[in-house]
């Protein structure tokens, strides 16, 4: 039967010629992976077919051995990568080929422009991450494109036309699909018919890239890029001629023999003796489409019960999704080789997303579906071990090479401040591997460790002090660090959104309260020298009318107007509640529209402060009004709070200013 031939010409969804081109430029030093991208691609769906044949035997057809193939054809002047495995129907055609997710590219563009424009101007860009090396612009691109997720498209680094032909495994064989584009802004679709299943990505190539038509180059790049996957890649057998090869043409008559180019064999299942470093970084680069190189990996075959093999690396830099809700998980799931599903979040808890790699079991039934790996004793056990050999990487990451573990943290560090409160069990290994800014230290680099602080704790200091503000200026300049200072006292500063969250669940590490200096009546303990200590409460009893005078001037807006502890320079801070919610954290929940709680502060005043003595002799009840509000109202601002009434603030400020200036002052 005929089918209609439906042909159409569709746009390209987004930018996608725009980001072809930044493809292009920036792959172009490296334009070979093109074809590790193509067997990646290719690989994947032979590997979903074999999965998808498991419940439906009948998708195989007549041609059940799986394999990846290259071909050539010089005439023609095209580079050919075919599998024979899930294939694309005409809609997947539209949805994946003929679309980069959208948000996706825009951030990729938006991403490399900044990159390039901070080379050119030579910036000395010194990002917190500590990518030390300012690379151009060119080399940059090549780092980012692995963060987007552009593999098909590297076919047009050495391409100017690429056709896909496709079946959907399980279609008829008129239900094939042909797209066809040179990248610029549209492609056509049409339907047409293909006896085998599974999917031809062919490469018209560039004239001046005709060198890929030489199959020993070919076979090189191969065994570079693609000797570990556990798919097959075959080539004609050499001493086949290529001439006279029509595409379809007598294919009956002149069947050309193939044979394997790659090992094929899971990389993961090797002993361990038997694998490089390349090996593993080259596999790396196959699973996770990153084109940089991993940071670290974990390698581990159990016996026993519960036997499998897990291959786990760290990447070198965040996803652009790192933060996006539905951001995919990067361990696939694999049962005796056979690959199951990507993603399996099951395998790796969401504090760990970042993680990529490969579980392989043995005692999981080839059946396995995301319903059953929900409440799976075997799974909850990879998943816990998966857990500890991360951190177990993590640990001797920080300890051997702890510039390196500097860059992980500076890409994933706010991932891993996660942790502490997914994971209760691993709380206090969670908490060493934490990295924070510090009064310690001149710079907001995040590279103190909990263990650090402890060690540099005063004698008598009890708790680990820190504070959360919305910047690192913020917190490092806030007045609730005065008495710290003084003392010599070091204060963590947190100025993460997600370090409220993180505080709110790490309570304590090794036997250690985490304090917030801005909570509650600062008890210094024993650092605190009984000297000033009663001077304090002497100051609270001699000042007793000016706290009750401010307080019934300020009226409801505050709970308490108590003597400062912890003041030197400042007059007046705002202090919560020991187990309030911290005014950062309100101010965090309703810059996301969040309802906080109306919580009455604490003022807090530095009795030993000019003006609060200025205040004190002030016998003029208006005047006294306004210079308390004006002291409270500072206060708020100073901690990055927001005030109610900003206007009414500035005209009290410029009436006293005036009569400032009146009084010739
Ligand atoms: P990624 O692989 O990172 O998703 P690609 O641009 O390489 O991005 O591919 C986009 C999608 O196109 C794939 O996720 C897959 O669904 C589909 N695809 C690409 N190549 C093939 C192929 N050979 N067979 C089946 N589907 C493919």
């Amino acid at each position: 039967m005929t089918v209609e031939a439906h042909k159409e010409t569709l746009e390209f969804k987004a930018e996608v010629s725009q980001v072809l081109d930044l493809v292009i430029r920036s792959l172009y030093s490296n334009k070979e992976i093109f074809l590790r991208e193509l067997i990646s691609n290719a690989s994947d769906a032979a590997e979903k077919l074999r999965f998808e044949s498991l419940t439906d035997e009948q998708l195989l057809e007549d041609d059940p051995h799986l394999r990846v193939r290259v071909l050539v054809d010089k005439d023609a002047g095209t580079i050919t990568v075919s599998d024979n495995g899930i294939g694309i129907s005409r809609q997947e055609m539209i949805d994946t080929i003929g679309h980069i997710a959208s948000s996706g590219t825009r951030q990729f563009d938006a991403a490399i422009r900044a990159t390039q424009g901070a080379a050119s101007q030579g910036a000395a860009a010194e990002g917190d991450a500590g990518h030390g090396d300012a690379t151009g612009g060119e080399a940059a691109g090549e780092e980012l494109i692995g963060q987007f997720g552009v593999g098909f498209y590297s076919a047009f680094i050495v391409a100017d036309k690429v056709t896909v032909v496709s079946r959907r495994a399980g279609l008829t064989p008129e239900h094939g699909v042909r797209w066809e584009s040179d990248g610029r802004g549209s492609y056509t679709l049409e339907t047409l018919e293909k006896p085998a299943r599974g999917t031809d990505v062919i490469l018209h190539l560039k004239d001046d890239e005709k060198e890929f038509l030489e199959p020993w180059r070919l076979r090189t790049i191969i065994g570079k890029f693609s000797d570990h996957i556990a798919m097959p890649v075959e080539m004609e057998k050499e001493d086949f001629g290529s001439d006279e090869e029509g595409e379809d043409k007598d294919k009956a008559a002149k069947a050309p023999e193939f044979e394997q180019v790659n090992k094929g064999t899971a990389l993961w299942m090797r002993n361990k003796a038997d694998i490089s470093d390349d090996d593993y970084k080259a596999f790396y680069k196959h699973i996770s489409h990153d084109f940089e190189e991993p940071l670290a990996w974990a390698h581990n075959r159990v016996e026993g019960t519960n036997e499998y093999t897990a291959l786990l690396y760290l990447p070198k830099r965040a996803p652009w999704d790192l933060w996006d809700r539905e951001q995919k998980h990067g361990v696939k799931l694999y049962v005796k080789r056979v690959f199951i599903m990507d993603e399996a979040d099951k395998l790796m808890p969401h504090w760990l997303r970042f993680v990529k790699g490969v579980v392989d079991s043995d005692d999981l039934p080839l059946n396995v579906s995301r319903e059953i790996l929900q409440h799976n004793r075997k799974i909850d056990t990879i998943r816990g071990a998966n857990v500890k050999r991360v951190l177990g990487l993590l640990e001797s990451l920080a300890k051997d090479e702890p510039e390196k573990y500097q860059e992980f943290w500076g890409e994933f560090g706010r991932v891993l401040k996660e942790g502490p409160a997914e994971d209760f069990q691993n709380r206090e290994r969670i908490g060493g591997l934490l990295r924070f800014a510090s009064t310690h230290n001149d710079d907001n680099t995040q590279n103190v460790s909990l263990d650090g602080y402890i060690e540099r704790m005063k004698e008598g200091q009890k708790d680990i002090y820190y504070i959360t503000a919305d910047s690192p200026a913020a917190a490092r300049h806030s007045p609730h660090l005065e008495v710290f200072k003084k003392k010599g006292v070091e204060v963590l500063l947190l100025s993460d959104r997600v370090d409220e969250w993180l505080v709110s669940h790490l309570h304590e590490y090794k036997g250690k309260h985490l304090q917030s200096v801005t909570k509650g009546k600062l008890d210094l303990g024993d650092l605190a020298d009984q000297e000033d200590k009663e001077k304090t409460e002497q100051a609270e009893k001699e000042h007793g009318d000016l706290l009750k005078r401010l307080k019934d001037s300020l009226g409801e807006q505050v709970s308490e107007v108590r003597a400062s502890t912890r003041l030197v320079d400042s007059p007046a801070c705002i202090v919560v509640g020991e187990h309030d919610m911290s005014a950062n954290l309100a101010r965090v929940l309703k810059a996301v529209g969040q309802e906080a709680p109306d919580m009455k502060p604490t003022l807090e005043v530095n009795l030993d402060h000019p003006l609060v003595k200025r205040l004190e002799a002030e016998s003029d009840l208006n005047k006294f009004n306004d210079l308390g509000m004006i002291l409270f109202d500072q206060a708020q601002l100073a901690e990055g709070g927001q005030l109610d009434d900003p206007a009414a603030f500035v005209g009290r400020l410029n009436k006293l200013m005036m009569q400032m200036f009146m009084s010739g002052a």
